[in-house]
């Protein structure tokens, strides 16, 4: 671009905002509480997802579970591959650990 262009350009860009300096102040208005109703919003789906999540977690048994190692080789005999996921939640085989 040359000098001539870039002064065009430059008093285009001032002729917009001269158009649109009536209705700047409402849109910025508009878009910054736009922008933060929707950080709130997702903000409040994460904080949701996440509790909806760790009840999940919450309902696994097999850390009180007799037959649950411990071991990440093989955390659990019987059920090898379901073992702490959450295909273990009502797991048919979970017997509870007896603390003497
Ligand atoms: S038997 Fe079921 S509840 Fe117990 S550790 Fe294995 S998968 Fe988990």
């Amino acid at each position: 671009m040359t000098l001539n262009s870039n002064s065009i350009v430059l008093q285009l860009l001032y002729n917009l905002i001269q158009i649109i300096q009536p209705i700047l102040v409402p849109l910025c208005f508009i878009a910054a509480w736009g922008f933060i109703l929707i950080l709130g919003w997702s903000l409040w789906n994460a904080l949701v997802d996440t509790t909806n999540r760790a009840k999940t977690m919450h309902q696994i048994p097999c850390s009180n579970c007799q037959f649950f190692t411990n071991d990440y080789r093989l955390k659990c005999p019987v059920n090898p591959l379901s073992a702490n996921t959450e295909q273990a939640i009502d797991c048919p085989d979970y017997r509870s650990v007896v603390n003497y």
